[in-house]
């Protein structure tokens, strides 16, 4: 491909992709977009750090070539007035990883933002931001360092579709019309209206990028956030193709939340992604009280839209938030935060967002060594409170260095100190473990309370279940309560006889057929007064439905069944506490 001002670096190779993964050689050319306003100080400071670890990391056996395209004022420089000129966006594609710095939207002459002209142009359709917290930096919260999220944002669906028919215009009447007269919809004259389209296509190739990221970083979860308990045709569809595509294209690399419980006692078995979800406005205060419940989360627009600066906001603010635009292999990482135009030549701002997305990219390269060296750097540089002066201004004692100054500092560290580095980021990845174990003790050792803390309402009868524990058909009726009394449990299953079925023995059958009927428990086959067959309930089935299984039955517990076995017992007295725990609120 040739190029009219992009010139592709000598001695570099393109990325590729075979069968949908990377193939980064050891000298990939990758773009870079310095950006409008301040976009030019932090991409100077930004590049010398990513070179600086590049090299200590791999001793110069790899090496980024940079190769310079052009968006925005740079660009309608060059391009005859032209903000978003087509080479660029071939380049973008061609090389596969592009980092940018803020863009201005011009303003006036019907411009859309650039930003969202990249995004729609290369259907970049997952907006990632990992948001985690480096020591020493100014925080709200009194446990900042529990906050290590990756947010999947989907780009393109939702309101944001700009389906959206102005009141008064013609076609929100003729909108409104079919609305009201078609569809029997009520709501106020000369309301605004939008669409708001949430499709299998948008939301399962969103989520199926977070899932695929968990399962290659080991992360512990994912969870979908929605609003289905009001939406549930849109925000309640994306949770439901979320647990679809979960079972049906990494059902060897995931459980749900309810089988983490139900099936293996609150223990993740290893090399298991748990799938749960969460409502969205739960996720708020929960991501605030309890930031490490939560590891990758999947949302839609609005939603990630929100939650991505809510959180931010919790370990230093969107001005050092990293992010990156994603498509299927496209990907475009960048500064979070606008051009900041009164500062633009100053040398003053802080450079993080930019160099943070920079080691993002490195560890979306594979090159997680040179991303580690950076993100240990960065805390112990911040730690020694030599910060550029809107973190100076919330630190007290500070030194306030410019943009250049805080990049030379992190690159001294990087080239000084990098085994000491490498130690640290690895510590700080045995602390994120172990604190993994203790959640997972309190799971084992305390699941309703773990349940209650990590904001979960169970909704099947997988969830609420006791485990079952049975009895040969042969023991006699007082071996049975002996295996009753002993674990504090009021009924047993009984083992299969001859006729292949299994029962089930409650206290209520001691009362009826033993001393209601004067016989001696110790002479009675637990088979003789067990009742069958059981009566059972598959182990997703909802809890309304549950109830009314038992209802319908005229019977006080089921048998809660999965691949044809009994797995567990859920009594009227189970549903009871639910209710009295968590509240009921109606399904969908
Ligand atoms: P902004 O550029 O993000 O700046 C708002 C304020 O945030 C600044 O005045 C400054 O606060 C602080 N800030 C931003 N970046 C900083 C940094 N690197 N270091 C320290 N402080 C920083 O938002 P805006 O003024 O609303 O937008 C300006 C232009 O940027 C607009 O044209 C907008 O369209 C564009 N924009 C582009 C992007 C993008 O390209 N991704 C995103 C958002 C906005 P103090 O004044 O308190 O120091």
């Amino acid at each position: 491909m040739t190029y009219k001002h992009i010139k592709l670096p000598q001695g570099g190779k393109k990325i590729s992709t075979v069968n949908g993964t990377l193939q980064v050689p050891d000298n990939p050319i990758i773009g870079f977009i310095e950006g409008d306003g301040i976009g030019p100080d932090i991409t100077k400071a930004s590049l010398r750090v990513w070179n600086a670890a590049v090299e200590k990391a791999y001793g110069g056996k790899r090496k980024i070539h940079w190769c310079e395209l052009y968006l925005g004022e740079k660009a309608a420089g060059l391009y005859d007035g032209d903000y978003f000129p087509r080479e660029t966006l071939d380049a973008i594609k061609d090389l596969t990883i592009a980092i940018k710095g803020p863009l201005t939207t011009p303003v006036g002459g019907g411009f859309r933002s650039l930003n969202v002209s990249l995004r729609q142009t290369l259907d970049l359709y997952a907006c990632v931001r990992p948001v985690r917290y480096y020591q020493g930096v100014p925080s709200p919260l009194r446990k900042p360092e529990e906050v290590d999220v990756v947010i999947f944002r989907e780009n393109t669906e939702d309101v944001y579709a700009g389906i959206e028919y102005a009141s008064g215009t013609p076609e929100n009447q003729k909108l409104a019309g079919f609305l009201r007269e078609q569809l029997g919809a009520q709501f106020f004259e000369d309301a605004g209206l939008a669409i708001k389209p949430i499709s299998p296509f948008g939301s399962k190739r969103l989520i199926r990028k977070a899932i695929q990221f968990a399962i290659d970083h080991n992360r512990e979860s994912v969870t979908l956030v929605h609003k289905g308990n009001i939406m549930k045709y849109t925000e309640g569809a994306f949770r439901n193709w979320g647990y679809e595509l979960a079972k049906e294209e990494f059902g060897e690399h995931t459980i749900t939340e309810e089988a983490l419980y139900s099936e293996f006692g609150g223990k993740q078995p290893p090399g298991k992604v748990v799938i749960k979800d969460r409502i969205a406005d739960v996720i708020f205060q929960l991501l605030q009280l309890r930031p490490s419940e939560f590891d990758v989360l999947a949302t839609m627009n609005l939603n990630g839209d929100y939650l991505s600066d809510a959180v931010a906001a919790e370990v230093g603010g969107i001005g050092i938030a990293p992010g990156a635009n994603i498509s299927d292999v496209v990907a475009v990482f960048e500064a979070t935060h606008g051009t900041a135009p009164k500062y633009a030549n100053q040398n003053k701002v802080n450079p993080s967002s930019l160099l943070l997305s920079g080691a993002m990219m490195l560890e979306y390269m594979g090159w997680n060594e040179a991303a580690d060296l950076i993100n240990a750097a960065y805390p112990k540089v911040v730690g020694e409170k030599f910060v550029t002066y809107d973190f100076a201004r919330l630190m007290p004692g500070a030194h306030t260095v410019s943009t250049s100054a805080f990049g030379d500092a992190l690159t001294a560290k990087i080239t000084g100190n990098a085994d000491d580095l490498a130690r640290f980021e690895q510590e700080r990845r045995e602390a994120l473990e172990q604190e993994r174990k203790e959640r997972e003790a309190q799971r084992v050792a305390n699941p309703m309370e773990a349940m209650r803390a990590s904001g979960r309402r169970p909704m099947t009868a997988a969830g609420i279940m006791s485990p079952i524990k049975s009895v040969a058909a042969s023991a006699t009726v007082e071996e049975a309560m002996h295996e009753m009394r002993q674990n504090n449990i009021s009924s047993v299953l009984v083992q299969p006889d001859g006729s292949g079925q299994w029962g089930i023995m409650t206290q209520r059958d001691i009362v009826m057929k033993i001393v209601g009927a004067n016989k001696s428990a110790a002479n009675v086959n637990v088979s003789e007064i067990a009742s069958k067959p059981l009566i059972t309930v598959a182990a997703d089935l909802s809890l309304p439905m549950v109830s009314q299984t038992m209802v319908e039955n005229k019977v006080r517990r089921v048998v809660v069944e999965a691949n044809d076995e009994p797995v567990g017992i859920v009594s009227e007295t189970d549903l009871f506490h639910i209710v009295e725990e968590f509240g009921w609120e109606p399904e969908e």
